[in-house]
């Protein structure tokens, strides 16, 4: 099974694909990761695309399409992956389909979850990630907890585009360039919209309701994990 998820920033896609990761034994692909920690790393391609991130601006549709490229044709992901940030306008979503089928594969549901710019305002203001554990905390609505080791305040981390400015330049950007894509995979009926303004909890319950809702979805967690437990 593979899914794809989007939203503006802040909308809850990271958050939410953990959950989902962890429930379904998924792998989540989350391209915007992928593409901070070849900035952190100070790899040629990060020193390339630092500027362009910092704007609140996609990088090339071609430098993303080879990072989804390396996973999508390993054995290891095969039908298990989360599409988290990918694709983010027409021609990647006509490449993600593309890519899927050279590989035998393809996108069972797709989630689109939606909130306001008020709300992202706060949640990216807010937003900070544990270095230790890969957490998701929001200083407003859902703070990390007082006397945990691991989640302490000294490990907790903002990402370096979580300000208004370049938060409201992506919410822009994701605006820009998604309408198209909301129609390519209605056309498909393969999108679900999902109210991201609720609760956490409730938002992973929905989602859960709508993976268990794809025809033959525990067929394919089986297969997986049967061939998981073989293979080990
Ligand atoms: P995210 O972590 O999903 O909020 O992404 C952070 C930043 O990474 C975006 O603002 C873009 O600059 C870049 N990025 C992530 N995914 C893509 C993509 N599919 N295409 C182009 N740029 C991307």
């Amino acid at each position: 099974m593979n899914l794809v998820i989007f939203g503006p920033p802040g909308a809850g896609k990271g958050t939410q694909s953990k959950f989902i990761v962890n429930k379904y034994n998924l792998y989540q692909l989350s391209t915007g990761e992928l593409l901070r920690k070849e900035i952190i790393n100070k790899t040629p391609l990060g020193s390339e695309i630092s500027s362009t991130m910092n704007s609140g601006k996609l990088v090339s549709d071609k430098i993303a399409s080879d990072l989804i490229e390396k996973f999508i044709s390993n054995n290891e992901y095969k039908n298990r992956l989360i599409f988290d940030g990918y694709p983010r306008n027409e021609i990647q979503a006509e490449n993600l389909n593309k890519l899927l089928s050279k590989y035998n594969q393809k996108i069972n549901l797709v989630l689109k979850l939606s909130v306001s710019l008020d709300i992202i305002k706060k949640r990216i203001i807010g937003r900070c990630v544990c270095s230790i554990c890969g957490k998701i905390y929001n200083e407003f609505f859902n703070p990390a907890p007082v006397n945990s080791d691991c989640c302490a305040s000294r490990f907790l981390q903002k990402r370096s585009d979580d300000t208004l400015d370049i938060s409201i330049s992506r919410y822009q950007t994701y605006e820009k360039n998604i309408k198209p894509v909301v129609d390519y995979y209605n056309e498909s009926k393969l999108l679900k919209v999902v109210n991201g303004e609720k609760q956490i909890n409730e938002i992973t319950n929905e989602i859960s309701g709508l993976i268990e809702g794809i025809k033959g979805w525990l067929c394919v967690i089986t297969q997986y994990n049967y061939a998981g437990n073989l293979n080990s």
